[in-house]
């Protein structure tokens, strides 16, 4: 792994040097993550445009630092960004660059204040836009964290039972994501039962599951840091009319998506694939929010597949893509997977779905 981390460094300097900058002073703590492997609630990294890193972390990760990233110089102390931005000016460098997205106004007053630093200079997201291609390692991690997504899913559905509540399934789905593996949630699982299924994100209640149904589960485990995220949407028998109809359009929809999902493919044409025929049927109004979004050490990172989103796709880009329609009052329909664009030769080879369940097949409606 360190070898990995060294090249995405790499591969940050030319943006160092690009801003007029003499290093770059990463705050953002999965950018941190991301460039040196330490997983730290309080780290920043030193990155000279032509030099040897600094990692800085406090004494409550000094030990998984010395582990973790023996091919950095390490500092220990609390004060991580002003230490790091008085050590770049001890070392002859008064131009630094920073994470304007993510560093406070407070935080930027106090950094520069430090004596002798002439500039800072916003950087952009010049990490996340590194991160959205990922390497095969980081593939491996995420497609481990969906299998287990998707067996601890296949383990619970036999449990769904009338009168079972929301909240129950959704702890019985996290623990069996835990026993599976994960280090735990990738974030806090959506069971949404019955008209509460019209609310994308609802909070999983108290709400007891009753005949006729429909419940949509979104859940996901996180694996080596990185986040998986799979919504199905099941019924408890018998099924009505409308809910069979709502089911087949948004499980046309996604496979549309899913299909368009290619490299050299815009964002937001295969958002609208998937968006023209949920339209077509009238249920454009009942579709709120984009069609997915990339995922990796963060749940919803760049790219992000919506109206009006920038950027194509390319070759080992991990997206989800998940239409929805939401009927006020009556429930919803949420299908999802995650998968990753590849550059293979043919339609197969130019996606990897990473997200599969034996019980639940997305394109048929599971009546419980
Ligand atoms: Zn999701
Ligand atoms: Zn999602």
């Amino acid at each position: 792994m360190p070898e990995s981390h060294a090249l995405r460094r790499d591969r940050l300097r030319p943006a160092v040097t690009a801003v007029g900058a003499d290093a770059a002073l990463i705050t953002s703590l999965v950018n941190v993550r991301y460039l040196t492997g330490l997983a730290s609630s309080n780290a920043a990294l030193l990155l000279p445009a032509d030099g040897p890193p600094v990692l800085a972390t406090d004494s409550r990760y000094a030990l998984a630092a010395q582990r973790d990233c023996a091919d950095v110089q390490l500092l220990t102390v609390r004060a991580v960004e002003t230490a790091l931005a008085e050590l770049a000016v001890a070392r002859g460098m008064s131009r630094l660059a920073f994470e304007a997205q993510e560093v406070t106004v407070a935080r930027h007053e106090a950094l520069a204040a430090t004596e002798g630093l002439f500039v800072l200079v916003p950087i952009g997201p010049a990490v996340e836009e590194l991160r959205v291609t990922k390497d095969e390692e980081e593939i491996a991690l995420l497609a481990r964290a969906c299998a287990i997504t998707g067996a601890a899913f296949d383990h619970v559905v036999p449990a769904i039972r009338t009168g079972m509540t929301e909240r129950e399934l959704a702890v019985l789905i996290e623990r069996a994501m835990v026993d599976a593996g994960a280090e735990k949630p990738a974030f806090d699982t959506i069971v949404a039962s019955g008209p509460n299924g019209a609310i994308p994100h609802h909070a999983p209640g108290a709400r007891r599951f009753g005949a006729g149904d429909m419940i949509t589960i979104d859940c996901g485990a996180r694996y080596g840091g990185y986040h998986a995220d799979m919504t199905r949407t099941v019924v408890l028998g018998p099924a009505a009319d409308w809910q069979r109809e709502v089911y087949a359009l948004v499980a046309a929809a996604q496979r549309a998506g899913i299909d368009a999902a290619v490299p050299g493919a815009a964002a937001a044409d295969v958002d609208a694939v998937a968006r023209d025929m949920i339209k077509a049927a009238g249920h454009g109004e009942h579709f709120g929010h984009g069609l997915g979004h990339g995922v990796g050490l963060e749940i919803h990172e760049a790219p992000q597949l919506g109206v009006g989103k920038p950027g194509t796709l390319g070759d080992r880009v991990p997206i989800t893509v998940e239409p929805g329609v939401y009927l006020p009052s009556m429930g919803g329909v949420r299908i999802e997977d995650t998968l990753v664009v590849r550059s293979g030769a043919g339609p197969a080879a130019s996606r990897q779905l990473l997200t599969t369940t034996k019980t639940v097949t997305p394109g048929e409606l599971l009546v419980l």
